[in-house]
């Protein structure tokens, strides 16, 4: 189950584990968008970059993409390696050992969703260039996918399943990765996890997939200034306390400001990606929007920010102080569609009112 699109990437500005390349418009060479008048430009940051800013992470307002042109970079293997480390840890570990190791070229990082050890406890998973000439092997299905999906499954169960899954998560797992064994006799005799960029790239949605209809599963994502990571992070824990939703996922990555209108980022910052599940309900559905609130107002006094392409609970105020280019983006739009031909709930609720139409 791979669901996303090229356009609605290149619409939200995605971004992953290529923390030194950062968010997807940094590689972006050129796209071609049509706009509301049926004219088709091919943009870039260099050709009408102010529709080519606005386009990137501009949630389809401006037009339709029909393609894009990508920087690409050749495969190559890395050594996958593996830390438990203290939440409290997390900027100084990343600073030394990730960032400014330079053989580290992808990162994640995943936080204990269990009681006891709640947020506050972590492990970064970072994949190293070795220096030695491993041959690159075709991309494949993962034999640990399933593995995976069973131990992401277990948060569902309550607290005894999320100790279980984090016991696996730092001990299972390490075991039953899609490993290739090193070619070089150094890197073999180290157990080396030995990964393709390529693979680690990859991933199937297939084991996010939920079968109890009463529950739906919901994403957020918060940007936080590295100094701020740790209160953030307790402040979490402690709305978790308050609300009904339930955490299944956490996890870190890391991106920076990026030339784009909407830009989540807006310096280096490190991700919160949570994946928590709500009862299918009205009071779930208040629990939800309440617990958003709480978390973006929370990033907003850290200075930080959100990401938009999950559910709308947030408010206008909201929206206005996490994006300050926000009155820019809406000039442009009518710029290029006075007759608002693409609109989306995002207009709708966070654009112009009618009362503040010309
Ligand atoms: C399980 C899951 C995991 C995710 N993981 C990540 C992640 O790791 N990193 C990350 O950054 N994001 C992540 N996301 C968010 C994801 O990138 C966005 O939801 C993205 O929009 C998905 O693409 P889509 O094709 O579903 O777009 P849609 O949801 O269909 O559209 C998103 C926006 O793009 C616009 N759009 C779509 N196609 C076009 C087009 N051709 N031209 C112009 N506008 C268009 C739509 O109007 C809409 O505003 C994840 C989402 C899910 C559900």
């Amino acid at each position: 189950m791979d669901v996303l699109s090229v356009g609605g990437t290149v619409s939200v500005n995605a971004h992953g584990l290529d923390f030194r390349a950062g968010s997807l418009s940094s590689t972006i060479r050129s796209l071609r968008v049509m706009t509301a008048d049926g004219v088709v430009h091919r943009v870039s940051p260099d050709v009408e970059p102010e529709l080519f800013e606005a386009v990137v992470g501009g949630y389809g307002l401006f037009g339709v993409v029909l393609d894009v042109e990508l920087e690409l970079v050749d495969s190559e293997m890395y050594r996958l390696r593996s830390r438990t480390i203290e939440h409290r840890d997390l900027p100084e570990v990343f600073a030394a050992q990730v960032a400014g190791d330079d053989a580290v070229r992808l990162t994640y990082t995943h936080l204990s969703t269990a009681p006891g050890s709640l947020l506050q406890e972590a492990i970064v998973y970072t994949y190293e260039r070795t220096g030695t000439d491993e041959e690159v092997p075709p991309l494949r299905e993962r034999a640990s996918d399933r593995t995976s999906r069973l131990v992401f499954n277990l948060a569902r169960t309550g607290d005894l399943g999320q100790r279980v899954k984090w016991g696996a998560q730092k001990h299972v797992l390490p075991r039953v990765r899609g490993c290739l064994e090193s070619r070089n006799e150094a890197l073999r005799e180290m157990e080396a996890c030995m990964v393709a960029r390529n693979q680690a790239m990859y991933e199937s949605l297939g084991f996010l997939r939920n079968r109890l209809p009463q529950y739906t599963d919901v994403l957020h994502e918060y940007f936080l200034p590295h100094e701020q990571i740790v209160p953030f992070l307790d402040e979490l824990r402690a709305q978790l306390g308050e609300h009904d939703a339930q955490l299944l996922s956490a996890s870190i990555r890391s991106v920076h400001r990026e030339d784009v209108v909407l830009d989540y980022a807006q310096g280096e910052r490190f991700s919160v990606v949570l994946y928590l599940s709500q009862e299918v309900s009205e009071a779930g559905n208040e629990d939800m929007a309440s617990l958003t609130r709480a978390l973006v107002a929370s990033s907003l006094e850290l200075g930080g920010t959100f990401y938009l392409p999950y559910q709308q609970h947030y408010t206008r105020e909201q929206v206005a102080q996490a994006y300050p280019r926000l009155e820019e983006f809406v000039a442009t739009k009518r710029r290029y569609d006075p007759g608002l031909r693409f609109q989306n709930s995002f207009w709708v609720r966070y654009g112009p009112q009618p009362e503040e139409r010309p």
